[in-house]
C-alpha cells in the first residue's frame, strides 16, 4: 500500500503524538521546510506531522500510537538521500532522528562505540578520534548525513575497499519495531551464532522495517601514514590492473581506488571554483589512490616503488604523490566535487551501479556503445569507487545542447544501462538504495523469487504497512 491510498491521520492520532514529545519535538512553520525536500529539490513532499522524538522510547511512544491509528510512518536522518527515500507523499508522518545525538559509550579496549541514531556522522568520526579509533566510514555527506541513516541505506563511500559496507561496521542494533516494541539489539559482539542475524533486515532497510534508534559499531587502529596518488592512464581496463598490482605490492594497503574519466575532471575545472589539473598533460582516465598503514614504516618508499612498477609495466603514464595534507585534499576536493560539477550540465540520466571489479571495462564498452547508440553524442561521466565494483555512470547531454537534451532519452537510457548491468549479474543500486527513486526499477530487475521473499519479510515485521510505504517495496 502507498500512503497515497491511506486516510489522512485522525486529528485525534496527531494529538496523542504531540502529547508524546511535547513542543520541542513537533516542527511547525517555516522550520517544516528542510525535512520536506531533499538537496537538490527533487521529490518534494508533505507530511502531516514533522516529529523529532528526543529519546528511544519517546520514538517508541509515538510508532505505537501511529500503530494503533494506522498512521504510516517515514523516518528521517540528515536527508542526504539520493533515491528520496526520506522523503513522505503527504499522509504519513515524518519521523525524524535529529534530536537524538548522543554518544553514549566509547570502548577503546574493545573498539566498539554505541550512540544514538541521529549522531552525525562527522561527529561519530570526530569522536573515534579522540579515543585514538577510527570510525573509517567516510562519504561526501559526512558533515549532515547521520548514523541512523548509514545503517538504514548500508552506505558505502571511499573506504569500503579496506573496511567493508556499513554493514561490515555494525556489531548492534537498538529498534523501534511497527508495532511500536523496542528491540534492543545493542551486542558489542564480533562472534554470535544465535540464529538469523536480525539486524542485517534494517541494515539497508531504508526504514521500511522499523526505526534504528542506536547502534554499536566498530572502531580500528588510527593509521599513523597515509599516502595520497593521483595516476594517469589509458582506460579502465589499465586501472582494473593497477588495483591488482598496487595490492600485491603494499600487501593490500589500499583504502580507496576511484576512477574518473577525464570528462570529469573537464567538469570539475570547468564549475568549480579553484579547482585545477593535477598533471601537466591530459589523460584519458585518472586514479585516485590512497593507501595507509598502521605504523610509521615507509610506507611512501612502498608507494614509489609501486609506481615505478607500474610504469614499467605499462599500467600508468603519470602519477603525482601528495607532499602534504593540503594537496591530498585538493585531491580529494575533485573527486567529491563530480556531482556538483555534473548538476551543472544538467540531470541527465544518472546509475549508482556495480559489478564484479574485474568485469568493468567490459561494462563501461557494452554500457558506452548502448548509450551511444541511443542518444548519439551524449557524454558519459563514469566515475566512481572502482575498487568496489561500484561506477557511478551519469549520460549527459552533449556539449551545448542545454540541461534539458536528454529528458526524452531518460527512460529508454536507464533501461539500457540496466540491461547491460542485468548481462553481468551486477546491481542496479550499488550503494545509494531504491527509495521511491529506483523502486519500478527494482520490480523489474529483482527476481520473483528475491522479491516475494523481501515482501514475506516486510509483511512479517510490519503487516500493517505503515513503515515508509511507497519506498522500496
Ligand atoms: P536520510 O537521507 O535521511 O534517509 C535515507 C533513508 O534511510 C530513507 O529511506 C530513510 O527513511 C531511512 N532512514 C534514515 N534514518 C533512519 C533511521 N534512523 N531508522 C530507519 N530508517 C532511517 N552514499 C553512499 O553510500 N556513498 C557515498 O559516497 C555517498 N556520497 C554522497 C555525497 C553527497 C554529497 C550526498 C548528498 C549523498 C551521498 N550519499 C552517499 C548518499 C547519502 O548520503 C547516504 O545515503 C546516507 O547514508 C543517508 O543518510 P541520512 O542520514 O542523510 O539519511
Amino acid at each position: 500500500m502507498t500512503s497515497k491510498q491511506r486516510a489522512a491521520p485522525a486529528q485525534a492520532a496527531l494529538d496523542s503524538i504531540r502529547n508524546a514529545v511535547g513542543p520541542k519535538g513537533v516542527v511547525t512553520g517555516d522550520d517544516a521546510a528542510p525535512f520536506l525536500s531533499e538537496w537538490r529539490g527533487r521529490w518534494p513532499g508533505e507530511a502531516a506531522m514533522i516529529v523529532c522524538p528526543a529519546s528511544t522510547e519517546e520514538a517508541a511512544a509515538v510508532v505505537k500510537i501511529c500503530a494503533e491509528h494506522n498512521v504510516a510512518i517515514t523516518p528521517q536522518g540528515g536527508n542526504t538521500g539520493l533515491v528520496g527515500g526520506q522523503i513522505p507523499f503527504g499522509d504519513e508522518i515524518l519521523l525524524s532522528l535529529k534530536r537524538m545525538r548522543r554518544i553514549r559509550e566509547i570502548e577503546p579496549l574493545n573498539n566498539t562505540m554505541t550512540l544514538d541514531a541521529g549522531v552525525v556522522l562527522a561527529q561519530a568520526q570526530e569522536t573515534a578520534k579522540d579515543a585514538g579509533r577510527l570510525f573509517p566510514l567516510s562519504i561526501g555527506a559526512e558533515g549532515t548525513c547521520q548514523i541512523g541513516g548509514v545503517i538504514s541505506t548500508n552506505a558505502g563511500g571511499v573506504n569500503v575497499l579496506r573496511y567493508g559496507n556499513t554493514r561490515d561496521l555494525v556489531l548492534g542494533i537498538e529498534a523501534v519495531l511497527p508495532s511500536g516494541e523496542i528491540w534492543n539489539g545493542l551486542k558489542r559482539l564480533r562472534k554470535d551464532n544465535t540464529g538469523y542475524d536480525l539486524k542485517q533486515l534494517f541494515i539497508g532497510g531504508e526504514g521500511t522495517l522499523g526505526i534504528v534508534t542506536g547502534a554499536v559499531v566498530k572502531l580500528f587502529p588510527l593509521p599513523a601514514e597515509k599516502v595520497t596518488v593521483c595516476a594517469g592512464l589509458e582506460n579502465a581496463e589499465q586501472a582494473v590492473r593497477l588495483l591488482s598490482h598496487a595490492q600485491g605490492a603494499t600487501g593490500g594497503g589500499a583504502t580507496s581506488f576511484e576512477l574518473m574519466r577525464r570528462i570529469c575532471l573537464n567538469l570539475v575545472l570547468k564549475h568549480i571554483p579553484g579547482a585545477r589539473d593535477p598533471m601537466n598533460e591530459p589523460h584519458a582516465c585518472y586514479v585516485l589512490m590512497e593507501f595507509s598503514s598502521g605504523q610509521k614504516s615507509g610506507l611512501r618508499a612502498q608507494i614509489e616503488a609501486m609506481l615505478e612498477g607500474a610504469l614499467e609495466a605499462g599500467l600508468i603514464a603519470d602519477a603525482v604523490i601528495a607532499e602534504n595534507d593540503a594537496q591530498a585534499q585538493a585531491l580529494w576536493r575533485i573527486r567529491h566535487s563530480i556531482s556538483e560539477a555534473i548538476n551543472g550540465e544538467g540531470l541527465g540520466a544518472r546509475h549508482d551501479v556495480s559489478v564484479a571489479t574485474s568485469d568493468i571495462p567490459a561494462f563501461l564498452e557494452k554500457a558506452d556503445a548502448a548509450v551511444q547508440r541511443l542518444s548519439p553524442g551524449a557524454r558519459i561521466v563514469a566515475f566512481g569507487h572502482i575498487g568496489d565494483g561500484n561506477v557511478h555512470y551519469d549520460v549527459i547531454g552533449p556539449e551545448g545542447a542545454g540541461p534539458h537534451a536528454l529528458d526524452d532519452k531518460r527512460v529508454e537510457i536507464e533501461s539500457a544501462v540496466y540491461d547491460v548491468i542485468g548481462s553481468f549479474n551486477g546491481s542496479v543500486s550499488a550503494e545509494h538504495g531504491v527509495g521511491r527513486h529506483r523502486r519500478l526499477t527494482l520490480a523489474k530487475r529483482k527476481s520473483a523469487v528475491e522479491l516475494d521473499m523481501m515482501r514475506a519479510v516486510k509483511n512479517a515485521l510490519d503487516p500493517q504497512g505503515i513503515m515508509n510505504p511507497g519506498k522500496m517495496l
